[in-house]
């Protein structure tokens, strides 16, 4: 059994949030003097005196293992040859993580904070009816980057709306008919690639999110892409079509000399959704989208920056998502304006992502199911506290229930049982127990100063007395 001196602090001040509380023993110390490899990055900056443009691409719904790079492609009748040829010549990330579902994931992104402090922690309904703005108080990456002389954009799925800084928010795209909905991620395209050669033209750096709504169900086909896929289904299809987009943008990226200045990051929001199976997408863990199981939060992600990111490129180091806030925010040279009097959740992955021999600086996920917090990625090893349990196959979210764990954590070694099939918690992992706990009692200490937010959701909000 490894001696693992543990310490019982917690971050003292919010910004601080790297991870560094928990100092490791050198054989398991995940941080890293990121200051060895930046050299590349650095004297490109220098030689160009232009800050980097940053792409994300986040798919709706893409399991982890639909990509060709992550197993699937060909082998489920849908191959993905621009996703592959991202990973091939950048990054692959094996442990990236989302939140269970969209809104959160994407709350998290922008402002580098784990939902339940933003009080995103679902997606609004219909009959909701909030008592305060969620973004009245909150502060996004692209807030932070447009101030510092960024063009910043959002294109896809965030309801179909269109506005501007400043000003109001307009419906411009009604989704009456199939057909609207089959081509909408093509008009998200066409934007997308106007906005990237608007900034090389106006000549100035760009963020942009381009947010996909497939391959979220209901997957209606594109003009021209119903039966494209091998597998001749409506997921693979849009599966296809999501691959070709992603081709689109890199080429525009290329066409328009940006490629060697522009940070990429594709990956999905949440894994695949189940409720929908068998037209749906795949992952090798278990279960799906609504969990904090692995196949709902463990995503496929790719870092990608020609020149910069050393190609081929393969690591099982923690990723979260919310850690691209304090990245792009790195990458822009203004890591300074990360805001101190919140609490921030994000890690600057900079070091991991863009140095040859880079290592994560993140030392523990936190997953929640919606505001109430659920399990622990720390290592190879995955801690739950809460699990969602379901009362039917394939209804993660349709007919579950979020129960609390018995006398001990559910610890399950990710490289030893991937699918999560049995813990034997007791039995194996009983020396695990100490740092799990830590863990869990450090990060909700941070709740204390940091309380969550009630934005009025009841059920899944931060005010739920659950
Ligand atoms: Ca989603």
């Amino acid at each position: 059994m490894p001696n693992l001196p543990f310490p019982r602090s917690v971050p003292a001040s919010p910004g601080c949030a790297n991870g560094s509380f928990l100092k490791l023993p050198g054989h398991l110390r995940s941080a890293h003097d990121v200051t060895v490899t930046y050299f590349r990055f650095v004297s490109h900056a220098a030689k160009t005196g232009r800050k980097p443009n940053i792409l994300i691409m986040l798919v709706d719904d893409l399991g982890y293992g639909d990509p060709g790079a992550f197993g699937g492609g060909a082998m489920l009748g849908a191959p993905t040859p621009n996703i592959d040829h991202l990973a091939a010549e950048g990054l692959k990330l094996t442990s990236a993580y989302a939140t269970p579902v969209c809104t959160p994931s994407r709350a998290a992104l922008m402002t580098g904070r784990i939902p339940a402090r933003s009080g995103l922690t679902r997606p609004l309904l219909a009959s909701d009816h909030p008592t305060k703005n969620p973004w009245a108080d909150e502060v996004s990456a692209a807030k932070l980057l447009s101030e510092n002389g960024y063009i910043t954009g959002l294109s896809g799925k965030w309801h179909i709306v269109e506005g501007k800084q400043g000003g109001d928010l307009k419906i411009v795209y009604p989704l009456d008919t199939p057909k609207q909905m089959g081509n909408v991620d093509q008009d998200f395209a066409n934007w997308s690639v106007d906005f990237i050669k608007r900034a090389a033209k106006d000549n100035k750096p760009f963020y942009l999110i381009h947010a996909f709504a497939k391959v979220h169900f209901d997957n209606y086909a594109a003009d021209g892409y119903e039966g494209r896929s091998a597998a001749k289904l409506p997921y693979r299809d849009a599966v296809v079509e999501v691959d070709d987009i992603v081709g689109r943008l890199t080429k525009t990226l290329e066409d328009t000399g940006q490629a060697d200045n522009t940070f990429v990051f594709f990956t999905s929001d949440n894994g695949p959704e189940e409720d929908s199976y068998p037209d749906s997408g795949f992952t090798p863990f278990r279960s799906g989208k609504g969990t904090t199981w692995e196949g709902g939060v463990r995503v496929p992600g790719i870092a990608y920056w020609p020149g910069i990111i050393k190609a081929g490129r393969i690591s099982d180091g923690l990723f979260d998502l919310m850690d691209l806030f304090n990245t792009s925010l790195s990458l822009a040279g203004i890591k300074d304006k990360i805001p101190k009097e919140r609490y921030i959740d994000g890690v600057d992955q900079t070091g991991f992502l863009l140095a040859d021999d880079g290592v994560t600086s993140r030392q523990a996920v936190f997953s929640y199911n919606q505001a109430d917090f659920s399990a622990i990625r720390w290592e190879n090893f995955k801690a739950y506290f809460k699990v969602i349990q379901y009362d039917q196959p394939f209804a993660n979210i349709s007919m579950s229930t979020f129960v609390p764990v018995g006398v001990a954590p559910w610890i399950f070694d990710l490289y030893r049982d991937p699918k999560e099939r049995i813990t034997r918690s007791n039995g194996d992992y009983e020396w695990l127990y100490g740092p799990v706990l830590q863990l869990q009692g450090a990060h909700a200490a941070t709740f204390v100063k940091y309380p969550k937010k009630d934005i009025g959701l009841g059920i899944g909000g931060g005010g739920n007395p659950q």
